[in-house]
């Protein structure tokens, strides 16, 4: 069996509120079924090795953004091709606003992003924070944490990962959250997302396990302390 390798982007400059949470929520549900994984944090300068199976990247401050922006573009092809051909990625606000045409700091200007994504963000006046509860076709009722100021809108055709019943998402106006390209992810969802979102978590693995070209049936989790810990959020938001 080869190991499920999950490539963690810039987790010194992009993992804020929980984000890291992600990772170890994605491994720790492959090693209860026995599947075998690798986590390789991909810094500044490094490579991204060629035969990762997922592809994650949380959020971060502004600064954080230009810092890793540059050594990102430099990856975009790699990463654009892994995406286009069906690897699943995750990516969370700082990392979202990065992996779509360009984000427009208040303080930094204009910090350009890959293109994966057909959607702009521009800093506003509003700090888009607290608990927010999305509803998702694909999964269900999805909570989590935002805390942005970027708003996130598309240009030209875009899935949302899902229309928000409370809080902000990508903006304070039209009431979507994140969006969804093939198999790849972004939001605002921070918390961290994936611990109360189970189905979020099993759905990328079994993306990474097929583009691994391996056929793993994924055995189901007793998910009952997840799931409350989701109904609970969503009380509280
Ligand atoms: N700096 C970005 C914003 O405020 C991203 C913040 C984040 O990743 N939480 O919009």
């Amino acid at each position: 069996m080869k190991a499920i390798k999950i490539a963690h982007l810039y987790p010194e400059r992009m993992s804020i509120y929980g984000d890291f949470g992600n990772v170890l929520v994605l491994s720790q549900r492959m090693n209860w079924r026995g599947i075998k994984n690798e986590v390789v944090s991909i810094e500044v300068g490094d490579k991204l090795p060629k035969d990762i199976d997922m592809i994650f990247i949380g959020g971060g401050q502004d600064k954080g953004q230009v810092v890793v922006a540059e050594d990102l573009m430099a990856k975009s092809s790699q990463i654009k091709d892994f995406a286009e051909s069906g690897g699943p990625l995750l990516s969370v606000c700082g990392g979202y606003q990065l992996l779509g045409e360009y984000f427009i700091s208040s303080d930094y200007g204009q910090i350009q992003g890959i293109g994966l994504f057909n959607v702009i963000s521009k800093a506003t006046e509003t700090r888009m924070i607290g608990n927010i509860l999305v509803q998702s076709e694909k999964f269900g009722q999805l909570v989590g944490f935002e805390n942005h100021s970027g708003a996130t809108e598309f240009i030209g055709r875009a899935q949302p990962l899902g229309v928000v019943k409370k809080g902000f998402g990508n903006n304070p106006d039209d009431k979507l959250e994140g969006v969804i390209y093939k198999n790849a992810i972004g939001t605002y969802l921070h918390g961290s997302f994936l611990p109360k979102n189970p189905k979020v978590a099993d759905w990328l693995i079994r993306q990474a396990i097929k583009y691994s070209g391996q056929n793993i049936k994924l055995k189901e989790l007793n998910d009952e302390l997840e799931n409350s810990a989701r109904k609970n959020a969503a009380r509280k938001a």
